[in-house]
């Protein structure tokens, strides 16, 4: 059951959560959309066609103190602040509902996350997205507070107490709309049965395009980084000039750097970008399908908009089998 609101409304529905939250929400610069912090409403751009960097750059940021030492004792450090995401399209609300899947027993994931606000809205697909694919265009209790646009208004739908609290206001008015499921639908350009190609990946191991597409690659890790679910991070210890502090930080990794799976002794088992880049297909399409019951992408398309050796995972999909 969802509770209209008019566009004209979505600024006092912008100013309640600020005054609870640091708000961040889409926001134009120059030729590319980026997720960032916004104090006004007249900053946000709701009508974007992707970010470059995921809400992962708020969630898991790129490097976060995890323990400090200071004066020879140590602290850790758990994250306090309420973040609110203003405007996510589906495809990043969903990736933010697979990434609890993984880190929901992380203190520091967790502790971001419980205190966080997730409100979503309606998107254009462009031609690089294939979130029906991945079946991450269906609304989930990742999102409190969805906006589906319908005509010159939008349509609230409450997937959490916060939500329903957020509906609950007078600028969301009486009529309700009935809907079965919230969805996104399109035509994707290259509809592709994910679940399928990933079981083929392990059995067809030596398959020629992995080959093909590691001559193209460049392991610059532009996908890696854009991609709202590579999360695989690297734990450093920074000790400070003055004696007794120092700080443990996480950062983000890629598995496609060939230091990533070096080892002690200096043995390297993914020593091949080819071995490296069906890694990368494998943990999206197979194992992590094995363990949680859903491929780790939504279909979001960056990797494909911000490779620049014009590497399409959809096509690397297809050729594995099962477009
Ligand atoms: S693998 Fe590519 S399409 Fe899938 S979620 Fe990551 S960036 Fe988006
Ligand atoms: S962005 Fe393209 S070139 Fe760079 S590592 Fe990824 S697939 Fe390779």
């Amino acid at each position: 059951m969802g509770k209209k609101i008019k566009k004209e409304n979505l600024k006092k529905l912008f100013d309640d959560i600020s005054k609870e939250y640091r708000v961040i929400a889409p926001v134009k610069r120059k030729d590319d959309y980026v997720l960032m912090e916004v104090k006004d409403f007249s900053e946000v751009a709701l009508d974007y066609p992707t970010t470059v960097l995921p809400p992962k750059k708020f969630i898991m940021p790129y490097k976060e103190p995890i323990f400090a030492l200071d004066g020879g004792e140590f602290k850790e450090i758990i994250p306090e602040e309420k973040v609110a995401f203003f405007g996510l399209h589906m495809c990043d609300v969903n990736a933010i509902g697979r990434l609890d899947l993984v880190f929901w027993n992380d203190p520091y994931y967790k502790a971001r996350r419980e205190k966080m606000l997730v409100v979503g809205i309606s998107c254009k697909p462009i031609e690089t997205c294939f979130c029906k694919s991945t079946g991450a265009n269906v609304l989930t209790n990742a999102c409190d507070l969805f906006l589906k646009a319908d005509g010159d208004s939008y349509v609230g739908f409450s997937m959490t107490e916060k939500g329903r609290k957020l509906l609950s206001q007078l600028y969301f008015g009486p009529e309700t709309v009935d809907v079965k499921e919230v969805k996104i639908d399109y035509d994707e350009k290259l509809h592709l049965d994910v679940y399928a190609i990933g079981k083929k990946i392990l059995e067809d191991y030596n398959n020629p395009v992995w080959e093909e597409t590691a001559k193209k690659c460049l392991a610059c890790t532009n996908c890696t980084l854009v991609c709202p679910l590579c999360y695989c991070f690297d734990v450093i210890d920074e000790t400070f000039v003055v004696p007794n502090e120092g700080q443990r930080v996480r950062c983000w990794d890629s598995c496609l750097l060939l230091s990533f799976a070096r080892v002690a002794g200096g043995h390297n088992f993914r020593k091949d970008l080819k071995a490296r880049y069906r890694n990368v297909y494998t943990h999206k399409f197979k194992t992590f399908v094995d363990e949680f019951g859903v491929p780790s992408c939504v279909g979001c398309g960056r990797c494909i908009t911000f490779c620049p050796a014009d590497i399409d995972m959809r096509e690397t999909l297809s050729k594995l089998g099962g477009a």
